[in-house]
């Protein structure tokens, strides 16, 4: 497994955000390939089934890093994905606005940092840089809003007070739990293989102070040395799924049109933030769409840091550079699981180049605009309009390439 190539210096996380290092002018780009396809209606995202008609704005919340181990190439697709699903949101002329959380108050933050015998606060801002680094590399488009679980303790706090009120949540011993036991069924998973799951992804069903299993935890009274806030039930920090509640809802108010994060986020994480969010706000549904990235295999095994088996985003980009990854990362359907290897990108490589070469032919179709603007819109089907447009070649081409994001760095 490849070991990261770039270390980064107190000097640099501790300074200004990283500066965008590969040209994101999606403005430009969708216009052109707009103007060039002249459809007839605005164009409509049509995401999972469900087609997102939107006047004047549209949000799309993408469930963000927990910042202790950055970027592996499973981040880097589902992130890519998110942003693709907002440029072509965008194609309908319409103003789209992203949330990207950083989870940097969360348990695996901070036993990371005791292994490491680091402070968790400056793990959180070293690794948040990373990310903010490696998405600027890779071409990702800075997102509207940015907020850290840090700064909305005080709203998940409101929340878990709200719940409470509502009889939506309990309080035992300094903890807070949400009531989840029905939260299953919203995703369409029996309770068994709810309990699998939440005991795979940091539920604690074993927790004996719940009244249900599948309760989910939205305040956790301190612990040793662990960071603790005051609150109505004695000191102590957020849960994980109510960090994610509090920053949406603080952030866009009660509804987004697209939440978007990793396959393995839909069960629990997403399935209680909504639940979460509906119960607090009384407005349902939470979202319009879900766009849940297909998850990364490598040597068989999904990509995660628990199954040892982490690709970096930051030393593929110094070695092959942002647009090979990103044809890598696009060019198949964006619910797919799949399984990354270093020969696809280079073989990723030698394609980039032949479209490239095609892209400068003159067109052979002048209705091949207008057959990729359609395939985008359809369930964000790339393969498609790289086919259509990879047939015609020229314009068409050239602007499907500027507008993924894949032509060469600005020098
Ligand atoms: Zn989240």
């Amino acid at each position: 497994m490849a070991e990261r190539s770039r270390s980064v210096s107190w000097q640099e996380w501790s300074g200004d955000r990283p500066q965008p290092r590969w040209p994101t002018d999606v403005g430009t780009w969708s216009r052109r390939l707009v103007e060039r396809a002249a459809p007839a209606e605005p164009p409509v995202l049509r995401l999972g089934g469900v087609r997102l008609p939107s006047l004047g704005r549209a949000r799309l919340y993408v469930c963000g890093i927990t910042p202790y181990d950055t970027t592996h190439v499973g981040h880097a697709a589902t992130f890519a994905w998110a942003d693709l699903a907002a440029r072509v949101l965008g194609l309908g002329g319409i103003d789209v606005e992203v949330c990207r959380n950083i989870t940097d108050v969360d348990d695996d933050l901070l036993a990371q940092a005791r292994a490491r015998s680091v402070s968790w606060r400056a793990l959180a801002a070293e690794q948040t840089y990373r990310f903010e680094r490696d998405m600027s590399e890779l071409g990702v488009v800075q997102p509207t809003y940015e907020p850290r679980s840090f700064d909305h303790v005080e709203d998940v706090i409101r929340l878990a007070v709200e719940l409470l009120a509502a009889g939506a949540a309990y309080e035992r011993h300094g903890n807070v739990y949400f009531r989840g036991g029905a939260v299953h069924a919203r995703v369409g998973l029996e309770r068994a293989e709810a309990l699998e799951l939440a005991r795979a992804r940091g539920g604690e069903p074993d927790d004996p102070d719940k009244d249900d299993p599948l309760d989910a935890v939205l305040w956790r009274h301190a612990v040793d040395d662990e960071p603790a806030w005051s609150s109505p039930w004695g000191p102590g920090r957020p849960g994980w799924h109510a960090e994610c509640t509090a920053m949406a809802v603080a952030t866009f108010g009660a509804s987004v049109d697209v939440h978007a994060g990793g396959a393995e986020l839909a069960f629990p994480h997403h399935a209680y933030q909504a639940a979460q969010a509906e119960a607090f706000t009384r407005v349902t549904p939470f979202s319009r769409a879900r766009l849940h990235v297909g998850s990364v295999m490598f040597g068989g095994h999904k990509m995660a840091k628990s199954a040892g088996n982490l690709v970096f985003v930051d030393d593929l980009l110094e070695r092959f550079g942002a647009g090979p990854l990103r044809l890598l990362l696009l060019c198949r359907r964006w619910h797919e699981e799949w399984e990354f290897s270093e020969a696809e990108l280079d073989r990723s490589a030698g394609r980039l180049d032949e479209l490239a070469a095609a892209s400068r032919r003159p067109t052979r179709t002048a209705s091949a605009a207008a057959e990729v603007v359609r395939a985008l819109v359809d369930d964000l089907d790339v393969p498609k309009a790289l086919e259509v447009a990879g047939e015609a070649g020229g314009e068409p081409l050239a602007e499907l390439m500027g507008f993924l994001g894949l032509t060469q760095p600005i020098a």
